[in-house]
């Protein structure tokens, strides 16, 4: 059997996309080679979603979660909790080579990494600092930080909470109450011409998330998952939503049921909106107020995106080149007025 040479990524990962289809058509394995593409993105300080430039924790600290799986040996690594380290995806290859477990956490994560001879950094950026404390200024009228004015602000901290001129501690405080808590992370898939299958999934997790928040992304059957005889399934999101719906788990079963990969996303996701009933996961039309998305690829190569909201994209490269394809999609978008 062959099969098309293929690797998908979310929307970040084009370029990832790009340099393991390149990797796998000369002849490598696809683990590696989805892990060197994420490694691009760890490696980019304009990612704020993974890696060396991600947004920090409450605290300040960047904390970096990321888990890989081998269809062919249908073996399987982790990292949690990993500071100071920016390249998660590989540390979590090599606890998956080289040690008989699978997920690693905290400080045994960063002292497994000093074993490996992984370089030790700050991995915030004067640009992560600043939007970090302008969220800790303004998360809160009850405590004593105040935002500094308008006129003194970074253009990044403007941009990024979409601030106006009318900004002030009256206003933030509103702001902050409904302020989207950005999520972000790159989950990578290839497939080689013999069918076999890899992923990978790596992220600085929720911004300003509880420090120890341990979010999907190393979880396996939660964030990413691989059956080689059927596909593989990963997410970027809302973790917590994906851990307990074991939603990448859940998506190769059904394409094991011979479910095309758009039609499995879409079933998971109807099936894990179904269960948020929390007041602070639902908007007021009741849908949820969270993004999730799910990369779906089955053992035949077919392959799909789909999200809970849409129009969204995902990244794919094959003999067709590197683009991006519309998400199946739940729910549209409201549009701002
Ligand atoms: N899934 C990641 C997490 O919950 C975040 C994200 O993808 O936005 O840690």
């Amino acid at each position: 059997m062959s099969v098309p040479i293929r690797t998908i990524a979310s929307a970040n990962g084009l370029e990832a996309t790009r340099l393991a289809y390149q990797m796998i058509l000369n002849g490598s394995d696809v683990l590696p080679a989805v892990v060197e593409g994420v490694t691009l993105v760890e490696d980019d300080p304009d990612d704020m979603t993974v890696g060396y430039g991600g947004l920090p924790n409450e605290d300040g600290i960047v904390e970096l979660d990321a888990a890989v799986m081998h269809g062919p040996t249908h073996r399987a690594g982790g990292i949690a909790g990993l500071r100071n380290v920016r390249h998660a995806a590989k540390l979590a290859q090599l606890v998956m080579e080289q040690t008989k477990h699978h997920l690693l956490v905290g400080e045994g994560a960063n002292a497994f990494a000093r074993a490996q001879g992984f370089p030790e950094e700050d991995l915030l950026t004067d640009k992560t600092r600043k939007i970090w404390l302008y969220w800790r200024q303004t998360s809160s009228d009850r405590d004593d930080w105040l935002p500094p004015p308008y006129e003194q602000l970074d253009p990044a901290v403007i941009e990024f909470f979409k601030l106006t001129k009318d900004h002030g501690p009256e206003t933030v405080y509103q702001r902050s109450e409904v302020a989207d808590r950005p999520t972000g992370t790159i989950h990578c898939s290839g497939i080689d011409a013999q069918g076999n299958l890899s992923c990978v999934t790596t992220t600085s997790g929720l911004a300003f998330k509880i420090p120890g928040r341990v979010g999907d992304s190393p979880l396996i059957g939660a964030g990413l998952y691989v059956d080689n005889e059927v596909g593989s399934c990963g997410s970027t999101g809302r973790g917590e939503e994906n851990i307990r719906n074991c939603s990448s788990h859940l998506g190769v079963e059904l394409m094991r049921q011979g479910i095309s990969p758009k039609e499995a996303g879409l079933e998971v996701l109807r099936r894990l909106v179904k269960q948020v009933r929390e007041r602070w996961l639902l908007g007021a039309d009741g849908k949820p107020n969270f993004g999730l998305k799910l990369y779906l690829i089955n053992r035949e190569g077919d392959f799909a995106g789909a999200s809970i909201w849409g129009p969204s994209k995902f990244a794919v490269t094959d003999d067709q080149g590197t683009r991006f394809e519309p998400c199946a999609y739940l729910f549209e978008k409201p549009t701002k007025t």
